[in-house]
């Protein structure tokens, strides 16, 4: 694929905008170092007058796996479910949640779990001091105001949500999953500690870990470049290889480098552009309800002809690993269904133009689409 480097942002602005400003790397330390950041939000107050919200991935509730975050008297803590991924309504239900709480706003939001949580964090942070519902701010920097001071802690590792500079909800009137692109989305801090991704099923470690392999891909692979993003693709990249090649991928220095990664990929992304693989995957989020991560993966059945040698890569990885990509017998889905997946997936016109060029539309019209969904 033929390549072009440039800069379709000012450089400078977008990389001091597209940074968390505190990231705490602290191996089996994490729990006492989002204690302290919830603690240093609350600073000057008494406990009665400042309460934070503590979003948490309904496993740990589950899994009766109470992890101390600091939480005290006055503060919220909900279980966040990840039965489906987040949405404008649900955004919009949790930022009442917090409204009925209290009538001042939280001094700290915390987002601890995956890609669900920490994006359904974000976007309860910036409604609250924004107001209107989550729907007005889809899109590019549409948010006028900095959110509730936020913290993130991933307890899986693959998204970059801790990193990144949006919060991705999918909005059932217009059929788009879009984020909040802004920086205002960015967390003010991330705890990262690979204790908390000891538990992952390994399936889903793959899926959600394949994700920062695809954005650093789709990345590198784009017309729309800038040097920062293709050095932190490159290394996150060579850190998601030497995970997924190696003989124990969960293991504790694994998930250290898997966590580091993510984190990379995900500030990459802040300055560039996805590909093919994460629209079609989009598609398959909105019109099937598939999961990001898997669905990545499902998407890559169609890919040997955009990203030849990753795919062949991708898919060497996941038989080293023993992981099962399911199908969704795209041969058989009904007319309906791919033609909203086409849809679904023609929307994202930045990352189209980004792997085929202003003019997507000629290499990539709906027959083309329809051909490359019947292969998933
Ligand atoms: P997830 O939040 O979907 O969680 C996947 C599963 O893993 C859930 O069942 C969850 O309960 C479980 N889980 C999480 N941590 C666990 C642990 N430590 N032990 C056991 N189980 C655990 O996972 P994800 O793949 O990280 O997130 C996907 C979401 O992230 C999607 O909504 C997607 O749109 C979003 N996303 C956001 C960005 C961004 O930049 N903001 C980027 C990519 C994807
Ligand atoms: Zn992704």
């Amino acid at each position: 694929m033929r390549t072009t480097l440039v800069d379709p942002i000012p450089i400078v602005g977008a990389i001091t905008q597209s940074l968390v400003p505190d990231v705490v790397i602290s191996p089996g330390n994490g729990s006492s170092q989002v204690a302290d950041k919830v603690r240093q939000a609350r600073m000057g107050l008494r406990p009665a007058e400042g309460f934070a919200v503590f979003f948490v991935d309904d496993f740990f509730e589950a899994a009766s796996r109470g992890v101390d975050l600091g939480a005290d008297g006055p503060d919220l803590i909900i279980s966040v479910p990840t039965e489906h991924e987040p949405s404008t309504t649900s955004a919009d239900s949790f930022t009442a949640q917090v409204r009925d709480h209290s009538r001042t706003l939280p001094v700290a939001i915390v987002g601890f779990g995956g890609g669900i949580t920490m994006d359904t964090a974000k976007a309860v942070s910036n409604l609250l001091t924004n107001g209107g519902t989550a729907d007005r701010y889809q899109g590019w920097d549409l948010l006028p105001m900095p959110g509730v001071h936020k913290i993130g802690v991933p307890t899986i590792s693959g998204t970059g949500a801790e990193s990144s500079r949006t919060c991705v909800l999918s909005n059932a009137r217009t059929g788009a999953k879009l984020g909040m692109n802004s920086k205002f989305s960015l967390f003010n801090s991330i705890v990262l500690d690979p204790t908390f991704s000891e538990s992952v099923p390994r399936d889903q470690y793959f899926y959600t870990g394949m994700d920062t392999y695809m954005h650093c891909i789709e990345s590198l692979g784009g017309r729309f470049r800038n040097v920062f993003a293709d050095a932190l693709s490159r290394e996150s990249l060579r850190l998601v290889r030497s995970v997924f090649n190696s003989d124990d991928m969960m293991s504790f220095e694994s998930r250290m480098d898997l966590m580091t990664a993510s984190c990379l990929g995900g500030m990459a992304i802040a300055g560039s552009y996805v590909g093919l693989i994460h629209p079609m995957s989009a598609a398959l989020s909105i019109v099937l309800g598939t999961h990001h991560g898997v669905a990545n993966c499902i998407a890559m059945r169609a890919m040997k002809d955009y990203y030849p040698t990753e795919y062949e890569e991708f898919w060497a990885m996941a038989d080293r690993q023993g992981v099962e990509i399911p199908t969704v017998n795209g041969a058989s889905l009904t007319q309906s269904e791919l033609d909203g997946l086409v849809a679904s997936t023609l929307v994202h016109e930045r990352p189209l133009s980004n792997a085929l060029g202003l003019d997507f539309g000629r290499r990539l019209g709906s027959g083309r689409l329809m051909e490359l969904f019947a292969l998933l």
